[in-house]
């Protein structure tokens, strides 16, 4: 009896992922479509990754979402931490389908209250991140998301924040990783999860 159950259970599960897999491969390449490449942006010789077709449409947000949810469900999360500014679209539908808390990460001079503060450098300058001293208390599970990966810089001073805070970073999430650019090295020993890899 007990094998016919345990047959039965690994073919439902094969069957799900013989129908799901494919429509996850098909929704990201949608989602990879759907980013625009801007050259030249801020800075020349810069190839900005926009995001905003995906924003604009209704079933590419609804998808990108999903996306962060499948990995985050089931996981025990107190906050979801998210890095300004396209960090925030992401990370905060995320929280609330959650039921959990978001905090934001901003650039310098932007937070209203007390503020811990992380140097970074990016792809292009350098600047302060900085975060409320009572966003994420001792202890609290924190998933970092973010719109993109990139050399690594913005996201690795948002991990300082969230240990220094005493939370536990369980994973840095991104929807774009730019992988030529080895930015998940800088997370390191953080493990790193992005859905469209370029
Ligand atoms: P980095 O610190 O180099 O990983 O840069 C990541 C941050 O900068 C993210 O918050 C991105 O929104 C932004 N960013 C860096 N490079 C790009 C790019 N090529 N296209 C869009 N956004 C970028």
């Amino acid at each position: 009896m007990l094998f016919v159950e345990r047959f039965a259970a690994t073919n439902t599960i094969f069957l799900f992922w013989c129908l799901f897999a494919p429509m996850t491969a098909k929704i990201v390449e949608k989602l990879r479509a759907a980013v625009r490449d801007v050259p030249d942006f801020p800075k020349t010789g810069i190839v900005f990754k926009d995001i905003t077709p995906i924003l604009s449409d209704p079933l590419l947000f609804r998808a990108s979402i999903d996306l962060f949810l499948e990995r985050c469900r089931g996981r025990n999360i107190d906050k979801i931490v998210g890095i300004d500014a396209r960090g925030f679209l992401f990370g905060s539908a995320v929280a609330y389908e959650l039921g959990i808390g978001f905090v934001p990460i901003r650039k310098r001079g932007k937070l209203p209250y007390r503020t811990e503060t992380a140097k970074y450098s990016l792809e292009y300058g350098e600047a302060e991140m900085e975060m409320h001293t009572d966003g994420v208390t001792s202890g609290e599970r924190v998933v970092l998301v973010d719109d993109l990966l990139a050399t690594g810089g913005t996201s690795a001073a948002a991990a300082v924040l969230i240990r220094k805070a005493g939370g536990h970073l369980l994973e840095a999430q991104f929807l774009i990783e730019l992988e030529f650019l080895r930015g998940r090295k800088q997370l390191e020993p953080t493990p790193v999860t992005s859905f469209l890899k370029y």
